[in-house]
């Protein structure tokens, strides 16, 4: 199913925000005024995903220090004036502690002060400790009990941060029955512009997947205003396709798998017919950091 690009893969969990403050204002003003029509309908964000913060800054897995990775990123996603940023799951080293979401608030401070930080839910993340931690999160929350789903709206295009939390700390991920029925009477709704999702389990038939990956299909395959869903946990960074939606598989922030995959996050360039996503690695295989990958929504 998922066809080209890097490399093959496999796993992980999500965060908070602040509303648009008024640095990001000012940013965006700066912005327009050189801005093309073209520009003004684009939307600019800096994708990170399995970030895996612990409590303790010094601890390392794999050689990697993910408090190191996130202090060397948080100041390049800045210099990017990004309009906002997203962080697809597993915010939290493993089991989403309150001690890892406070480590994780401290770190991306700066980071929320030039834009809102819109905060998905992975497998190592903890719901209600991430609440307790997070209290007034960007974008706005939509009303599926138990679930922390996230849409964020912009003219040329509509952000849906999809929550797959099923069980902390363990692998597999499910949408259930109340995100999934609150998606088929949304999705009719929200046709006026593209819309992509955001989600952090991978979409294959695996055990450590998403469980109800092929439901997600279904439910989605009659709404041509979908174009994309990106998605983290395995560590690989990988386009593909399915159903005519492309699928984006972030790469980690915290640590790879294996020594072949970068890790970093990815600045893109949301358009009305697609996106341009520009690798950013900070470790692990750097040799496309730099290069820029254009999708075409179909
Ligand atoms: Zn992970």
């Amino acid at each position: 199913m998922p066809i080209l690009l890097h490399r093959p893969s496999n796993r992980r969990d999500f965060l908070k925000t602040t509303t648009l403050g008024g640095a990001a204002l000012i940013l965006a003003a700066g912005r327009s005024a050189a801005a093309t029509d073209a520009g003004a309908s684009e939307f600019h964000l800096a994708l990170l995903s399995d970030t895996h913060i612990p409590a303790d800054r010094t601890e390392v897995y794999r050689d990697f220090n993910p408090c190191d990775n996130l202090d060397r990123v948080v100041p390049q996603v800045i210099a990017a004036r990004p309009e906002g940023v997203v962080l697809c799951g597993d915010a939290a080293r493993l089991e989403g502690k309150l001690e890892d979401y406070r480590q994780l608030r401290a770190q991306i401070e700066p980071l929320a002060a030039a834009a809102p930080v819109f905060i998905g839910l992975g497998n190592h993340d903890d719901r209600a400790s991430f609440r307790k931690v997070f209290t007034s999160p960007a974008g706005t929350l939509a009303a599926i009990d138990g679930k922390h789903v996230t849409v964020i709206e912009h003219p040329g295009v509509r952000v849906v941060v999809l929550d797959s939390l099923l069980y902390p700390n363990r692998v597999a991920g499910l949408l259930g029955k109340a995100q999934r029925a609150w998606l088929t009477s949304s999705l009719p709704t929200l046709a006026d512009r593209p819309l992509v999702f955001f989600v952090h389990h991978t979409l294959g038939e695996g055990d450590g997947d998403l469980l109800d990956a092929d439901r997600l299909f279904t439910i989605v395959r009659p709404h041509r205003h979908v174009k994309a869903i990106f998605y983290g946990h395995s560590h690989v960074w990988e386009l593909g396709e399915r159903d005519r939606l492309q699928l984006i598989n972030l790469p980690s922030l915290g640590y790879n798998f294996r020594d072949q995959d970068p890790i970093g996050w990815v600045d893109a360039r949301f358009r009305s017919d697609g996106v341009s996503l520009t690798l950013r690695a900070v470790g692990g295989n750097r040799t496309d950091d730099g290069k820029t990958f254009d999708v075409r929504w179909i």
